[in-house]
């Protein structure tokens, strides 16, 4: 039984890995293949308000999901992101963990991974020094 019925985690829909406090989804909109969700069952608004016994089981189960995900579409590398807030650019309000699995060529230049949130920045710039 959802806390929220009209949250769409609330309704722990297409679980493919769980554990006691938290599950993983894959993302009904992927940005790669294997992009999934780590949610925890509370409805929580945000990531800061889960408890830290929930935060441990949503890494828990990102380390069962890797093996999973290694195993079934082999990626290069991941990313792993929390949206935090709208301005964070949070769509559903129950906290959820982005990982996303990352293949060479997926993009013309990685460098920089999740700082590409703000795209201007993503790149390291060289740092200017002043006297
Ligand atoms: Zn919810």
């Amino acid at each position: 039984m959802s806390e929220y019925p009209q949250c769409p985690f609330c309704t722990r829909p297409n679980i493919v890995i769980k554990n006691e406090l938290a599950f993983v989804r894959y993302d009904n909109y992927p940005v790669n293949r294997g992009h999934c969700l780590i949610i925890p069952h509370r409805h929580v608004s945000e990531y800061f308000q889960a408890t830290t016994e929930e935060k441990a089981a949503i890494w828990v189960l990102a380390d069962e999901m890797k093996i999973i995900i290694d195993q079934k579409y082999n990626p290069d590398g991941y990313n792993i992101g929390v949206n935090i807030g709208e301005t964070a650019g949070q769509s559903v309000p129950h906290a959820h963990i982005h990982m996303i699995p990352r293949y060479k060529g997926d993009m013309e230049n990685p460098k920089g991974g999740v700082r590409g949130v703000i795209p201007d920045k993503q790149k390291y710039k060289k740092k200017i020094i002043t006297t």
